[in-house]
């Protein structure tokens, strides 16, 4: 097919010319985030007490349908500790996809944990309920009420799926599979606020899931994390984690076990409090720019449009075409880059890292097929 056409497409919906650099993704602010900061500023309050953390966790607790909110410095942080109250310790082992972006295996790696890599589904392309359960029936037992890996004795400790791009993965499933396997599950929910599945948002399937709001993310905070629960002591002791295990006095310091100061600043907050205001209106918009794609990607010899799997509402945060081969996946993305459009491959597979390569592997088919052929296309709300 002509990357020309393509091309043209994308600057035809940015209603740019041709001479004009279109991001991947760009933040939108268009509501109250100015005079949210302005009112930071005019407070003093800027930094880790003040009423916009409140009101941004509650906000979100209430969006997403958690329990509770606790925000975070960023998502990695937030999924650091998500594993922590998970109970992960070192030398436990934790599954997830191999297609995932590196904060995934960094956090499990930070607890002392050795991720292991599976495979995702070809619908999702998120971590795969059957691969799981093939890896767990050959290389797990349970022993005790908990579930050790045979070959190496290490605990199997936690599963931690991604919905890749927003697009949920079979998360009721693997709530099965590891309920079946006494796993904890954790669900990294970064790049899916906004997406939900069978009518429940993703993140809140789980003990513990967590939510990113960098600023390519579907709403930004500048840099911050969430993390979302159902257990409300859970979250109080997510909270006392977040600041330095501080226990709460009026002017005493005592703290009542290693913590960390992973809270987020009250002006990060305010952006985002304003930033969540608009959600319907940023949703509405995404999903309009990928039924634009969809249809215009329709019928394209080679290439496809990827849609939301079935059961599932995606917040289509970044949108994704999946080319033919390698070949004309690099082609496109030289063509496309060298012509002011920025797209960008998938990442790298995890287990084909160095830090990573020495890890538990399965099947990788659908991740290496993945990996090969997809290609983010620009995705920025258009107000
Ligand atoms: C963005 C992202 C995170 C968290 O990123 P931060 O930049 O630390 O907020 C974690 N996992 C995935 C899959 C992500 O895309």
């Amino acid at each position: 097919m002509d990357y020309k056409l393509i091309i043209n497409k994308i600057r035809d919906l940015y209603n740019s010319s041709s001479d004009y650099f279109i991001p991947l993704h760009a933040p939108v602010f268009c509501g109250n985030e100015k005079k949210y900061l302005n009112d930071c500023i005019d407070s003093t309050f800027v930094s880790s007490v003040g009423k916009y953390v409140d009101r941004f966790e509650e906000m979100i607790a209430e969006y997403t349908g958690s329990q509770k909110a606790v925000a975070c410095v960023n998502g990695t942080n937030a999924l650091h500790l998500a594993l922590l109250l998970s109970g992960v310790e070192r030398n436990d082992e934790v599954i997830t996809q191999s297609l995932t972006f590196i904060a995934t295996a960094n956090a499990i790696s930070y607890t002392g944990a050795i991720p292991v890599f599976l495979d995702v589904d070809k619908e999702t392309m998120g971590l795969s309920p059957k691969a799981t359960e093939s890896w767990l029936s050959k290389n797990a037992e349970i022993k005790k009420g908990s579930c050790f890996n045979i070959n190496t004795g290490r605990r199997i400790k936690a599963c931690v799926p991604m919905h890749t791009f927003g697009h949920p993965v079979l998360i009721a499933e693997l709530v099965e599979v590891c309920e079946k396997y006494k796993i904890e599950l954790i669900e990294d929910a970064a790049e899916s606020l906004g997406s939900f599945y069978k009518g429940k948002h993703t993140g809140t399937f789980s003990k513990v899931g967590i939510l990113s709001f960098n600023g390519n993310k579907t709403i930004t905070t500048g840099g911050g994390g969430m993390l979302l629960f159902n257990d409300l002591a859970l979250a109080a002791k997510a909270k006392h984690l977040t600041t330095q295990a501080k226990v709460p006095h009026q002017w005493e310091f005592v703290h009542d076990e290693i913590g960390y100061n992973y809270r987020m600043p009250n002006i990060n907050a305010a952006i985002g409090c304003a930033q969540l205001e608009k959600i319907d209106l940023i949703l509405e918009n995404k999903r309009q720019i990928a039924n634009q794609y969809k249809e215009f990607f329709n019928n394209k010899e080679g290439i496809s449009f990827f849609s939301e799997p079935k059961n599932a509402r995606s917040n289509y945060w970044l949108n994704v075409i999946v080319m033919a081969d390698k070949i004309e996946r690099d082609q496109f993305l030289e063509f496309s880059n060298s012509n002011g459009v920025m797209t960008r491959p998938i990442w790298k597979l995890m287990h084909k890292l160095p830090m990573f390569e020495n890890c538990q592997t399965d099947s990788m088919t659908n991740s290496v097929w993945f990996e090969e052929r997809v290609v983010n296309i620009p995705s920025s709300v258009v107000l």
